[in-house]
């Protein structure tokens, strides 16, 4: 499918959203990803193909990516993503992937590691949209190596609105592991997890979990590599 650029929002120094309107209509579930196709010159062994998750909710209509820049040290794909112009295509395969809430009954601990946040944007939206934030509960650990936080002004929103959703930002050097879920999160045995971010903290949050007894049926992973 082809998707045209609408609109860059800059997120921080280094992070940025496209929005894209799809050419057709494009149904898709919150926390499902796309891959992305941007034929460019000279490719690096990377490629032209990426994945990224789809970081709007199905309700905003249109599809947004949000992802950060490495600068001088960035694939060829990243540069040409960051220098496309607004009316410039991609391409796409639909939307995939099982990183998603099916039914949100349930207590929820939601790990974010960076970039990993791009999911719980979606889901978070989408559940405040169909009014079922209020029928479970989320906490939302939210890892950042800086105080630069993509998407706190609207998370926060969402806090505010709803006594049941509460997030907890990680600053770096402090990190997300099982000591600070146990501090964090009342009844911390009793969630249901998902953790979306680079390998590393994905791996690390999860071994912390199952070696503290979790079961695995418990824990959702989404692994973002290249990071
Ligand atoms: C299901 C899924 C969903 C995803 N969702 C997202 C998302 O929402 N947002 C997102 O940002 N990413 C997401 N990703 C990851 C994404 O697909 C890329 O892998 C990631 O953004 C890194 O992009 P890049 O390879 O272009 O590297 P860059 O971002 O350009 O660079 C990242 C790092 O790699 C190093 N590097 C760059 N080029 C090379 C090279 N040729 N060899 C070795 N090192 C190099 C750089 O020094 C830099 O530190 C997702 C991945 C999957 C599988």
């Amino acid at each position: 499918m082809i998707l045209t650029l609408t609109e860059k929002i800059v997120r921080s120094s280094d992070c940025t959203s496209f929005c894209f309107a799809p050419a057709n209509k494009i149904d898709w579930h919150a926390g499902q990803y796309m891959q992305f196709t941007l034929p460019h010159q000279n490719p690096d062994e990377r490629g032209i193909n990426r994945f990224f998750t789809i970081s709007s909710a199905p309700h905003e209509g249109f599809v947004m990516i949000t992802t950060r820049f490495a600068f001088d040290k960035s694939s060829t794909f990243k540069k040409a993503l960051f220098s496309l112009e607004k009316g410039s295509s991609i391409s796409a395969l639909p939307p995939k992937g099982e990183f998603i809430i099916n039914n949100f009954t349930e207590e929820y601990v939601l790990v974010a590691g960076g970039i990993g946040i791009t999911p719980f944007r979606s889901i978070i939206l989408d559940l405040e949209y169909k009014k079922e934030l209020g029928n479970g509960s989320i906490y939302l650990l939210y890892s950042n190596r800086d105080n630069e936080i993509v998407f706190k002004d609207e998370l926060d929103r969402v806090a505010v609105n709803f006594n049941k959703f509460k997030i907890r930002y990680i600053i770096s050097p402090q990190r997300c592991d099982i000591g600070l879920i146990k501090i964090a999160v009342p009844d911390y045995r009793e969630k249901i997890y998902y953790i979306s971010g680079p390998g590393g903290l994905v791996k690390s949050v999860e071994e912390g979990l199952v070696a503290d007894g979790i079961s695995q049926s418990a824990i959702n992973l989404d692994y973002f590599p290249g990071y």
